[in-house]
C-alpha cells in the first residue's frame, strides 16, 4: 500500500557474450544465432536469480526529461487529471471478472479502436482501471505517486527516456561499448558500432570541435561554384535537437562558422540550464536508394520486461520514403525533402499523394532488396537488424527501472546505407499510431491487437513463453528456463506475418492447457 522510498536496485553488469559474426557485413558465423541467443540468455539466468528485480515503486528524485511533453506528442483528447495528493497513495480494487476496464489517452487513435473491440470496458477514472494506454506525460507527472494493484498494467516503463531521448540513447550505448571493452568483451564492444558518430550539445561541443577539425580538412571544397561538386568530400554533419520529434529543428551542415552562427541565435551558453540541447551526428551520406529515393524503415519492439529481459520485435512496418531524389549537392543541403524521410515532412511536397503516402511495407521492401541482392545479403541485413535491437535493449538493461506493471511498444528508426548496413537513428516511447492509409491501418490494428495479446490481460496465452505471438517473434527472454526452445531464426523481420494463423493456434494451446 505504502509508497517505498528506496533507491533503484541497480544489477551488477556481468559479462554477455554474443555471437561472433565473421561475414563482411557482420553476418552470423555458421552456427545459427538462436543458439547464441540461447547462450546468452543462459549466461544471464544465473545473475538474474542471484540478484532478483525489486518489483517496487521507486520514489527516487527523477531529473525531468527535457521538453518532455512536446517530445511525444500530448493527445488532443486528454482529460483534466484529478489524482489524490502525493502522499494519499490509493489501494485499487480487483479486476471485474467480467470484463477488463481500459483507459486510453490516444482516443482518436487505432490502438482505442483496438481496445473497444476486444471487448474491454472503457473507463475515464483516474486511477480505477485495470489497463492504461497513457502517455508519457501523464507518467512524468503522476506515476511515482500512485500504488498499482499486481493486476493493474501500465504502457510506459518510469525512465523509458532513457532508450528514447536521442542524448540518452547514445550516452547508453558509449557506455555499454566501454564496460564491454573494459572487461575485455573487444569483440563484442566492436558490434556496437550500429549508431553514427555522434556528440551531446553544449556538453561535448570541444570534443565535436576536435573531431570537427580532425575529419573535415577539406573545408574550402564548399566554396565551389554552386552544384559543381558533391558534399562527400567535405563531411556532412546534422543537428537535431533532443527534445523533438517528427524532423522538427533539424538541419544539415557542413562548416563550422553555421554552427557558429546559430549558436548566437540560440543565445547557447554550455552554463545556461535553459539552453536547448541538441545532439549533432554523422550525416549517413551514403543510403540506400530505391528508384533514387532515400528511406529509413520503422520497426515495432514490444518489451514485456527489462530484468529479465523479454522482448519481441514485430514481423511487420514500413519504409518510409522520401519524394524527393536523393543528392548530396550543396544547393540542396537545405532542402528537408530531400534528407529528412518523417512523413510530417514529406507530407507538405508538393506532389505528396495523400492517398498512395511515402510508405511501403516491410515485406515488399525486403522483397525487392531480395531481387536485387539476393537471399543470403538481405537475410544478413535483417539478422543485423535484429541484434542492433537487441543490443540496444541489453545497454540500457540495467539502467531502466523495471516494474511488473510495465511494459512498453517502440518505434525503432532504422537508416540502411548503400552497403546494406544498418543504422539505428532513434527509438520512439510513442510511435505514431494514427493510420494514413487502409494499409497502415490494417498493419496497426494488428500489431496493437498482438501487443495486448502478449501483454495477456485476459490469461489466455498458457503459462510459458513463446517463440511467437500473432505477428511477433521473441527476441530474447531471460526468464525462460535453461534448455528451453531458443527463439526462431533471427531474420524474421520483414518476413511473411502469419499472425491470425499463429492466434488461432496460440488458442487451442491455451483451449489444451485448460
Ligand atoms: P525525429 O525524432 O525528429 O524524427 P530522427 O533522428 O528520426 O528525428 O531524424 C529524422 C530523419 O532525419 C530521419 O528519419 C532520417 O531520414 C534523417 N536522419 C536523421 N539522422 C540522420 C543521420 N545521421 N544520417 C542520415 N539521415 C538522418
Amino acid at each position: 500500500m505504502a509508497t517505498l522510498s528506496t533507491k533503484p536496485n541497480r544489477q551488477p553488469t556481468s559479462p554477455i557474450r554474443l555471437p561472433a559474426i565473421d561475414h563482411q557485413r557482420g553476418q552470423e558465423a555458421s552456427h545459427s544465432h538462436s543458439h547464441s541467443v540461447e547462450h546468452l540468455w543462459k549466461q544471464n539466468l544465473d545473475r538474474i536469480h542471484d540478484a532478483r528485480p525489486s518489483f517496487c515503486r521507486y520514489s527516487v528524485a527523477f531529473s525531468p526529461p527535457l521538453a518532455l511533453v512536446d517530445r511525444e506528442s500530448t493527445p488532443s483528447t486528454r482529460s483534466p487529471l484529478r489524482l489524490p495528493s502525493a502522499n494519499n497513495n490509493m489501494a485499487l480494487r480487483p479486476p471485474s471478472k467480467n470484463t477488463i476496464r481500459f483507459r486510453c489517452f490516444w482516443k482518436t487513435t487505432v490502438i482505442a479502436e483496438v481496445l473497444k473491440n476486444r471487448g474491454w470496458t472503457e473507463t475515464e477514472s483516474e486511477l480505477d482501471w485495470d489497463f492504461f494506454w497513457s502517455d508519457v506525460g501523464w507518467m512524468y507527472e503522476f506515476f511515482d505517486h500512485i500504488h498499482l494493484a499486481d493486476h493493474q498494467r501500465f504502457n510506459h516503463f518510469r525512465n523509458y527516456y532513457e532508450l528514447t531521448r536521442k542524448d540518452l540513447l547514445i550516452k547508453n550505448l558509449k557506455r555499454m561499448k566501454k564496460n564491454l571493452e573494459r572487461e575485455g568483451q573487444v569483440v563484442e564492444a566492436g558490434k556496437y558500432n550500429f549508431f553514427p558518430q555522434t556528440y551531446a550539445l553544449p556538453a561535448e561541443y570541444g570534443l565535436f570541435v576536435e573531431e570537427f577539425k580532425r575529419t573535415s580538412p577539406n573545408q574550402n571544397l564548399t566554396k565551389l561554384p554552386k552544384g559543381s561538386r558533391s558534399l562527400q568530400e567535405v563531411g556532412v554533419w546534422i543537428m537535431k535537437p533532443v527534445g523533438k520529434a517528427r524532423g522538427r529543428g533539424i538541419f544539415l551542415f557542413t562548416r563550422l562558422n553555421q554552427i557558429s552562427e546559430w549558436k548566437k541565435d540560440h543565445r547557447w551558453k554550455v552554463e545556461n540550464p535553459q539552453v536547448e540541447n541538441y545532439i549533432v551526428q554523422r550525416y549517413i551520406d551514403n543510403p540506400y536508394l530505391i528508384g533514387g529515393k532515400k528511406f529509413d524503415l520503422r520497426i515495432y519492439v514490444v518489451v514485456l520486461s527489462y530484468n529479465p529481459l523479454k522482448a519481441y520485435v514485430y514481423r511487420s512496418g514500413f519504409a518510409r520514403f522520401t519524394i524527393a531524389h536523393f543528392t548530396i549537392k550543396k544547393e540542396d543541403i537545405v532542402n528537408n525533402l530531400v534528407h529528412l524521410t518523417n512523413f510530417s515532412i514529406q507530407k507538405h511536397a508538393p506532389t505528396f499523394k495523400s492517398k498512395t503516402g511515402t510508405k511501403w511495407s516491410l515485406h515488399s521492401l525486403k522483397m525487392h532488396m531480395i531481387s536485387k541482392h539476393g537471399e543470403q545479403d538481405v537475410n544478413g541485413l535483417f539478422h543485423n537488424i535484429h541484434m542492433l535491437i537487441l543490443r540496444s535493449l541489453l545497454a540500457v538493461q540495467n539502467v531502466i527501472i523495471q516494474d511488473k506493471h510495465c511494459f512498453e511498444l517502440y518505434g525503432y528508426d532504422i537508416l540502411v546505407d548503400d552497403s546494406l548496413k544498418p543504422w539505428l537513428l532513434e527509438v520512439n516511447a510513442s510511435p505514431s499510431l494514427a493510420a494514413d492509409t487502409p494499409v497502415d491501418h490494417e498493419l496497426k490494428y494488428g500489431m496493437l491487437d498482438d501487443v495486448l495479446t502478449l501483454v495477456d490481460m485476459e490469461h489466455k496465452l498458457p503459462n510459458q513463453s513463446f517463440n511467437q505471438v500473432g505477428g511477433f517473434d521473441l527476441l530474447i527472454d531471460q526468464s525462460a528456463p535453461p534448455g528451453s526452445k531458443p527463439p526462431q531464426a533471427s531474420h524474421l523481420i520483414g518476413c511473411y506475418n502469419d499472425r491470425l494463423k499463429n492466434l488461432k493456434q496460440l488458442k487451442k494451446a491455451s483451449q489444451n492447457a485448460g
